[in-house]
């Protein structure tokens, strides 16, 4: 029998979309290939209502609700899905490819000495069960296929738009786990100094819908009406490495290859040429691109669905202004 697990990451008690993606994709695999079981773990206290409105699918959940894995800490969290590897003799972990996982997956993969492959986005299923895997590289221009050679194979999954409801009737179940011991492996990797951030605002990696802006805004005051355009959609404001760099946004707004890659429903590109390195950070399931730019030769139009060649400074006020509007009559 196949055995997976999935790692559902959450963050102030609450698990991540891209975990949650993540979770779907694995049972949709284990379908796949058949007499297959799916085991997650999740780490740190967590409204688990929230989660069992959002997870489907046959599996068990082992949930380690101690307050030791509320924030996390490479070396708690490594011992916890080694252990549960182990006790459910697991061959294969999946998680989400988010800045948390960057970081314990090559660390898990040494410990068990495993093979790990980050960011892929499709599982050859016609070959040995989750060996062959497909990623983009070179800032996404092309895919190339990967061979996990070791017995144990970590894969980080690249988030996807894909929005998965309802694809099995059945639920999983949530079983605690007090057991894991809290020693040994975090020795290994020592926590120096814990930074926590809160923005107070949505992470755009989480985001379904992203109005990002690049240099073509024009400055930090530029933004603000996409602040409000992002607070009307219910989404997150993101930003090219031109506007992070220029000093006009934070970092971890920062969309691409040396940012972040997101994978909403809605991504519209305001003042943003549409290099390939801003383009690596559009995930592969990311759904309607729709962009504002003056230059109706800017590579943005490539992959747009929809444009808008214009000024950004007269487009949006009449976008924000006719959303008001059409909000006003629903
Ligand atoms: C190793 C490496 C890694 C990188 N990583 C990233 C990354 O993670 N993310 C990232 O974004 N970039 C990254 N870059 C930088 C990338 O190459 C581009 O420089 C950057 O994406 C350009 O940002 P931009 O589109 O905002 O600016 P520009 O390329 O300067 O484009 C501005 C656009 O705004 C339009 N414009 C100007 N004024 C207006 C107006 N009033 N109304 C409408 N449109 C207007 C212009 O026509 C233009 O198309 C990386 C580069 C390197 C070398």
């Amino acid at each position: 029998m196949n055995k997976f697990l999935v790692f559902l990451e959450q963050r102030e008690g609450i698990v991540k979309k891209t975990s949650i993606d993540t979770w779907n994709r694995v049972q949709d695999l284990a379908a796949l290939y058949g007499d297959s079981a799916v085991f997650g773990i999740l780490a740190g206290p967590v409204d688990l209502q929230q989660l069992c409105a959002s997870l489907s699918g046959k599996g068990v959940i082992y949930h380690a609700s101690n307050e030791a894995f509320r924030l996390y800490n490479p070396g708690h969290y490594a011992r916890l899905v080694a252990e549960t590897l182990k006790l459910e003799a697991c061959t294969t972990i999946f998680f989400a490819d988010t800045v948390l996982s960057r970081d314990l997956a090559p660390k898990l993969s040494l410990h068990l000495k495993a093979s790990l492959l980050s960011g892929c986005t499709i599982f050859d299923v016609s070959k040995e069960v989750c060996v062959r895997c497909v990623r983009p590289v070179y800032s996404g221009s092309t895919i190339a296929s990967f061979v996990a050679e070791r017995s144990i194979r970590i894969y980080t999954i690249l988030s996807s738009a894909k929005l998965f409801h309802s694809i099995s009737e059945d639920y999983p179940t949530i079983i605690p786990l007090e057991t894991c011991r809290l020693t040994g492996i975090e020795e290994l990797f020592p926590v120096v100094r814990r930074m926590v951030m809160y923005s107070g605002r949505q992470d755009v990696t989480e985001a379904s819908i992203i109005v990002a802006g690049g240099r073509g805004m024009g400055g930090s005051e530029g933004f603000v009406i996409l602040e409000q355009l992002a607070q009307l959609l219910g989404g997150a404001v993101g930003a090219s490495r031109q506007a992070v760099d220029g000093g006009w946004r934070p970092h971890f707004e920062q969309i691409g290859q040396t940012g972040k890659t997101v994978a909403p429903a809605l991504y519209l590109a305001c003042g943003i040429s549409g290099t390939p390195q801003h383009l690596a950070g559009l995930g592969s399931g990311s759904t309607v691109v729709a962009a504002i730019n003056s230059d109706r030769y800017a590579p943005i139009f490539d992959v747009a669905d929809y444009g808008i060649v214009g000024d950004v400074h007269l487009v949006l006020p009449k976008l924000l202004d006719a959303l008001h509007e059409f909000l006003k009559r629903k």
